[in-house]
């Protein structure tokens, strides 16, 4: 009989066999590392090697020429590894002091730009949008765009009291929206249903389902099967709308932004935090985006001016106060910021069990 092949494994390959050589001898044996300059680390290691690390920002949704273009100036100018941060940043390694200021100069005369390390606004992290998935409200890439063009010397400098994450995401359903600011879609209407289609184009029990305040019953209209919705009850989250693209909810004048802060993973010295609502009904304003951008920049000067050396921004806001906070920011506080309804507890999904 035959032998049998091995199987073919997919998924993750071995990073080993991509990881610079110099970070290869050296693992888990790091003396310690530092900053010398915006976008730029060095890390020292116990064997007395050293390994530098250039970060350029990417726009993320790249093209192959610019893919190409990025690896190439790696080739000549770096030792040829680079990899791709969670933030869609760029990093060169390279074991030699002398290769990193020609380094630099051949990422900026190629027109991107070094930055996003330590006490720096990062990248902004944004969602698939258009290109990858079937239900955004907004170009979360183009919410990117407009406010980076803005923030670009705070991802260049390393100027702000610690560092600053800023996400955006295109739903409400935010496959990504959680950092220290994040702007996401708030719709602020229920679904409209095209009764026409939902018998031929979804599976009724599944958006029965999907609905967290069980505001989605099935129903006969005009002797076809449909669906109803309970408006009273609809939180406007748009979880029916992926399972039933009749129950249409995007709208360009009702789907909003809105804008949370104060996010942040838990880490070796904290426990996680949540992100709290600070300003919504924001336009949802193509292309540009300017009533966020201008929101997003005040709450970053407050920030700035306010907030001690380290000082994340939940930590700042923890500190000064949510009233303080909303002074500074000059953002309203109203009651809809307050979530109070202790009626959540029994029907709100809290658990991955369905109830009704
Ligand atoms: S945020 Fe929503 S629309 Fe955007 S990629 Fe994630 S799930 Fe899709
Ligand atoms: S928008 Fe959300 S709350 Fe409203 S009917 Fe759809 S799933 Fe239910």
């Amino acid at each position: 009989m035959a032998e049998m092949r091995e199987p073919i494994e997919t998924g993750c390959p071995d990073p080993w066999q991509y990881m610079h050589p110099v970070m290869r001898k050296n693992f888990g044996m790091w003396k310690y590392h530092e900053h010398p300059r915006p976008g730029v680390l060095r890390h020292v290691a116990y064997s007395g090697d050293e390994i530098w690390t250039v970060k350029v920002g990417t726009q993320r949704i790249l093209d192959v020429f610019t893919l190409r273009k990025l690896c190439d100036i790696g080739d000549q100018y770096a030792d040829g590894f680079v990899h791709f941060t969670l933030r869609s940043n760029l990093e060169y390694m390279i074991d030699d002091a002398a290769k990193v200021e020609p380094l630099i100069k051949a990422v900026e005369d190629a027109g991107f730009i070094v930055g996003g390390t330590q006490n720096s606004v990062s990248m902004i992290s944004h969602t698939q949008g258009w290109l990858h998935c079937d239900i955004p409200g907004t170009d979360a890439s183009g919410v990117v765009k407009s406010m980076m063009d803005e923030l670009i010397d705070e991802f260049r400098n390393a100027n702000m009291p610690n560092r600053v994450h800023i996400t955006t995401s295109c739903c409400q359903i935010n496959c990504g929206g959680q950092g220290d600011i994040a702007i996401n879609v708030q719709h602020t209407k229920p679904p409209k249903i095209n009764h026409d289609l939902v018998a031929n184009v979804c599976e009724r029990p599944s958006v029965v389902a999907r609905c967290p305040v069980a505001a989605i019953r099935p129903a006969m209209v005009n002797g076809k099967p449909s669906l109803e919705v309970d408006e009273r009850k609809c939180i406007c989250c748009g979880a029916c709308f992926p399972p039933c693209p009749p129950m249409q909810i995007n709208d360009a004048e009702h789907s909003k932004l809105a804008i949370w802060v104060g996010g942040n993973h838990s880490n070796a010295r904290g426990k996680p935090t949540f992100q709290k609502l600070v300003a919504a009904g924001i336009p949802n304003n193509p292309p540009r985006w300017p009533e966020a951008t201008a929101i997003v920049k005040r709450i970053l000067k407050a920030y700035k001016e306010g907030a001690r050396d380290w000082e994340r921004v939940n930590e700042w806001i923890e500190r000064i106060g949510w009233p303080r906070f909303f002074e500074e920011v000059e953002l309203p506080f109203t009651k809809y910021h307050i979530d109070t309804w202790r009626g959540s507890r029994a029907s709100f999904n809290a658990s991955n069990y369905i109830r009704f």
